[in-house]
């Protein structure tokens, strides 16, 4: 595609050609006083072709950069999805001149084909943005948001504390680098920072609220300085360069200290490194912090009084089980209570409680930990996660034994969960008696607040919406949206790095086991039917709470789709 080329033309000839067409075209022009989107829809009926609002979905930014910019936006066209020769390109105008030139010569290229999907002037700017990939990087810069002299300052007091505190300063190699990589992700919130050798660079990337975002490419020669202060803080072998290693550190800042988990991987351009950040703050998160709906709200607080059976959150790697379970066993915990937890690790030391760390390796394994537990008379206890037949069985054996159980399963959704026990070769017949209720859960990152911006989607997109909530069982304590005008989506803005985003939310779908659902158990191992039993006892699905939260306009719909699947009919 890349010798599509842009050929100059008399710019104000075409704009005054264009507004003609405009005035004459009166199906455009009776639309003036509706919604950006509204009329772009119209604009696809006129020509009989499919609309999309693009704020409902992402880009993917190779696609996008598969015609050069300027060509593309010259033309006011941007490729929004590939599959082998088969284009689809959005256009704001498929009349247009320029447009219609651009996708002349598209068909010349070799065996291309395409079709046309018609979006709005502000969803091509939306897929424009992808080719700044380093978009953030920029704006980094520009912002001065990394670089703030007073920031800096305050984190090398921190790093000179530890220093002073190891006594190894003069082993250690300062440059500012490190420390400026440190105070940027500890400013952006990131949890976690990749540092990727290349051939001839470096890739920086900060992970945050649970998206990687691409900061800065660093010279080659940045790496060994990097290298040798994360080994030395870490305390990791500095002349090993062929094995993975890991380690810890923390940073003193501002009277907080920030622990962070270094890990190296050996890969073909050098050493990788990747350090997660264990802020503390997520994990403080109370009850009513987390994103329960009122409806759920209620079904959780009532699950908690229970003094015995099981309470299972389920979720990938990431999704906040470990944060929901911190913050049940905060709201359990009090002095008549005995709680015990067994984790793998301990991140966070919570006060009043004994936590025991789990180490596989010597032979205190989950199970092993779980029976001596058990032996120690708790009223609760947490076991970090279900993954093996034996955990499974003690977990389910101290629950019908007058014991409160909490615990997580790695399950795409809550009705997986009972399949997974069954799996795990626990009796159908113990299921329904000693589990009490299952939650499902994913985070999706929430708008800022200082830039999200409202909009008025089109009517087809409206229905849509409506055609999901009318599907969702209705309940006692939720109110329901009926009437929606408008939508949220995404900005930036210098308070959100301009991500456009900050922070995260759960969204949640959970079942009791009523004997619906047991009657279900006993005779079928499928998770589908069960999800259908728990759809007709009242559960809302996550994304169904996702969209909940969209039309509020805590989340947007395009982060809905990214993190729970497809919500509109694909048109592809
Ligand atoms: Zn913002």
């Amino acid at each position: 595609m890349q010798h599509l080329i842009h050929t100059d033309k008399d710019k104000n000839a075409k704009k005054v050609k264009e507004l003609k067409e405009k005035a004459q075209d009166k199906t455009i022009q009776q639309l003036y006083h509706k919604g950006e989107e509204e009329k772009a829809s119209a604009m696809a009926n006129k020509y009989n072709l499919p609309y999309i609002d693009l704020s409902l979905i992402s880009v993917v930014s190779e696609t996008v950069s598969l015609i050069p910019k300027e060509i593309a936006k010259n033309a006011g066209l941007a490729v929004i999805y590939k599959v082998g020769k088969k284009l689809q390109i959005a256009v704001r105008d498929p009349e247009n001149y320029e447009t219609k030139k651009a996708l002349e010569k598209i068909k010349t290229e070799d065996g291309m084909k395409y079709t046309l999907i018609v979006v709005s002037e502000y969803s091509l700017k939306k897929a424009w943005l992808s080719y700044d990939i380093s978009t953030v990087t920029k704006k980094f810069e520009d912002q001065g948001v990394t670089l703030r002299q007073e920031d800096l300052t305050e984190f090398e007091k921190g790093v000179h504390n530890i220093i002073d505190l190891k006594k190894r300063i003069a082993e250690i190699n300062t440059t500012e680098i490190f420390n400026i990589i440190m105070a940027g992700a500890i400013k952006t919130k990131s949890s976690d920072i990749h540092i990727e050798p290349n051939l001839d660079y470096i890739r920086l990337r900060y992970r945050v609220d649970g998206v990687l975002q691409d900061i800065v490419n660093l010279p080659i020669k940045a790496n060994r300085t990097i290298l040798s202060r994360v080994k030395m803080l870490s305390k990791m072998k500095l002349n090993v360069t062929d094995m993975p290693q890991d380690g810890h550190f923390s940073i003193n800042l501002e009277n907080k200290i920030i622990n962070v988990r270094a890990s190296i991987l050996p890969s073909s351009f050098g050493e990788s490194i990747v350090m997660r950040i264990l802020s503390e703050d997520s994990t403080g998160l109370k009850l009513d912090e987390l994103g329960f709906n009122q409806y759920y709200m209620e079904k959780v607080e009532e699950q908690l009084l229970k003094p015995t059976g099981m309470l299972l959150v389920t979720g990938p790697t990431g999704s906040g089980k470990t944060t929901t379970l911190y913050s049940f066993i905060r709201r359990l915990n009090q002095p008549n209570i005995k709680i015990i937890t067994l984790e793998n690790p301990v991140e966070y030391r919570l006060e009043g409680i004994s936590q025991t760390e789990i180490h596989p390796d010597t032979g205190l394994t989950f199970s092993e930990g779980l029976k001596a537990v058990v032996r120690q008379d708790p009223d609760v206890v947490m076991v970090g996660e279900v993954r093996d037949s034996e955990t499974a069985e003690i977990s389910i054996q101290a629950a019908l034994t007058g014991h409160s159980v909490l615990s997580t399963l790695h399950t795409n959704n809550a009705a997986g969960a009972i399949p997974r026990f069954l799996h795990l070769k626990v009796s159908p017949a113990l299921i329904s008696p000693s589990i009490n209720a299952i939650i499902a859960q994913r985070l999706v990152r929430t708008l800022c607040e200082h830039c999200k911006e409202e909009y008025a989607p089109a009517q087809e997109t409206i229905d849509r919406i409506k055609e999901v909530i009318s599907k969702i069982p209705k309940n006692k304590v939720m109110v329901f949206p009926k009437d929606i005008k408008t939508i949220y989506r995404s900005k930036g803005c210098s308070k959100c790095n301009f991500i456009g985003y900050t922070g995260r939310i759960g969204l949640y779908e959970m079942f009791t086991l009523t004997q619906n659902i047991e009657k279900i158990i006993l005779k079928s191992t499928s998770a589908s039917e069960v999800m259908a039993k728990a759809i007709e006892d009242g559960m809302i699905t996550m994304q169904e709470d996702g969209i909940l939260k969209a039309i509020e306009g805590v989340t947007s719909l395009e982060e809905i789709r990214r993190v729970t699947g497809e919500i509109f009919v694909n048109k592809f």
